[in-house]
């Protein structure tokens, strides 16, 4: 009776979302390293390995933790709510006050602390991500903490009093090291999950390393506070949450210039930039793909007849309907006006058909309702015209299937509208 019950829950290893939603060997590697943290900090608790440890730092370094993380709650559920491959972590600045504070097994320890705050106060939330990919991303700070504390307690450089110049080159060096682990181990974790190649996505932009370096300076900067001054480390606290801030603020702008305002799909640039990826990647593997021109037909009757702002209504209530009748890989964005588009990467002749008639009866079965000023308003009987070209192999330039798409569109109007054109 209770093992049954056990074993419904989500949280049970038997049903745990790895084992189906992940490659083999992203299992192994995630494993690998949270086998490695946790073996490694047993390990060095259990023999005492550098220094040995005083608590009072680490409830210190712990309670600065967790206090930012509480002052930054919402923008961290922002960020993650908008965040793409790579996630630059802000509390790695109390990683690095750990490394020089701390014996290796404690960082890690901290990092544990730290990211389980994380986890019940941000993640649980949005769960952008799958569980374990969380608990990978902990196993790599845990194993990159580790790695930066244990050199420095290797060389004999832990505990060098940091105004000295030995003490300033450890400093250095626990942030080099502690940087170029963490990069390592997180690009391997893309490389397996995603199988993507790009710098870009593998170790993020120059500027996000930027960043990263910024909060290993306050990581620094805490250190030494906290060693000769301790109130001080209030002084490192307001430009952190300051630079997280911007973080958010870089991701917010980033989306606002790719995305339709009225419609929240992808505007003209942004859905070219994902259209000449996808477009790559389709040529790489020598895969067809296909793009639909979906234009609504006498939508300026709409217009003339309920205003521009219903008629934006209709906009918005189109879209949704078009992206809910393609696939959830295709890329949906609006040209202007009232014309949108869609690319469908890997895709065979007769799917298209399929997709672009689904999008067509879609359209054709809204009701939309909209509340006025004056009352309520609905609007049906709406269609739409599609032009579809598909390129079945490579070789073919995007622009080359835009215009075919474009042509196949103005066929299909010239034909009477409501229909689908090849
Ligand atoms: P058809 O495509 O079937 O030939 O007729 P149509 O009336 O849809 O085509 P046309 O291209 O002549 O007009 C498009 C109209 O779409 C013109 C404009 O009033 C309307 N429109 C364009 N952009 C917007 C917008 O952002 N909001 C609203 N409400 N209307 C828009
Ligand atoms: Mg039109
Ligand atoms: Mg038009």
């Amino acid at each position: 009776m209770r093992r049954e019950a056990l074993s419904d829950w989500p949280g049970w290893p038997a049903r745990w979302e790895m084992w189906t939603g992940a490659k083999a060997r992203w299992i192994a590697y995630a494993l690998g390293c949270e086998l490695l943290a946790v073996g490694a900090t047993a390990v060095a608790l259990g023999t005492g390995f550098g220094e040995p440890v005083r608590p009072v730092w680490f409830a210190v370094l712990v309670g600065l933790g967790v206090a930012q993380a509480e002052m930054s709650r919402r923008i961290e559920r922002l960020r993650r709510w908008m965040s793409g491959q790579t996630h630059i972590n802000v509390t790695s600045v109390w990683y690095l006050a750990g490394v020089v504070l701390l014996p290796p097994a404690w960082v890690a320890l901290l990092a544990l602390v730290l990211y389980a705050h994380l986890w019940v106060r941000v993640w649980r939330q949005v769960r952008t991500r799958p569980a374990h990919r969380f608990v990978a991303s902990t196993a790599w700070a845990m194993l990159s903490c580790f790695a930066a504390s244990s050199v420095l307690a290797v060389l004999g450089l832990h505990g060098t009093p940091l105004q000295t110049p030995r003490g300033l080159f450890a400093l250095c060096l626990a942030a080099v090291v502690f940087e170029l682990v963490n990069i390592g181990l997180v690009a391997a974790g893309i490389y397996l999950y995603t199988s993507q190649r790009s710098a870009a996505d593998l170790i993020g932009t120059w500027e996000d390393n930027a960043f990263e370096l910024a909060t290993l300076c306050l990581g620094g900067l805490a250190a030494l506070a906290l060693v000769e001054q301790p109130v001080l480390v209030v002084f490192v606290v307001a430009p952190l949450l300051l630079l997280h801030r911007y973080l958010l603020l870089k991701q917010q702008l980033q989306v606002a210039a790719v995305t339709d305002e009225k419609t929240g799909l992808l505007n003209t640039a942004g859905w070219h930039d994902s259209a000449v990826r996808e477009h790559a990647r389709a040529q790489r593997r020598g895969d067809g793909f296909a793009v639909l021109m979906i234009d609504l037909d006498h939508f300026k009757k709409i217009n003339d007849t309920y205003g521009h702002l219903t008629g934006d209504d209709v906009l918005a209530a189109v879209a949704v309907a078009i992206s809910g009748s393609v696939r959830q890989g295709d890329t949906v964005g609006r040209f202007g006006g009232e014309e949108f588009v869609v690319l469908l990467p890997g895709i065979g002749h007769a799917d298209v058909l399929a997709i672009a008639e689904r999008v067509r009866l879609a359209v054709g079965e809204l009701n939309v309702v909209i509340s006025t000023g004056s009352g309520t308003v609905r609007v049906s009987g709406l269609s739409v015209s599609i032009g579809v070209a598909r390129h079945p192999g490579t070789g073919m330039p995007l622009d080359d299937v835009l215009r075919s798409a474009d042509a196949a569109l103005y066929r299909a109007k010239e034909a009477g509208r409501n229909r689908v054109a090849v």
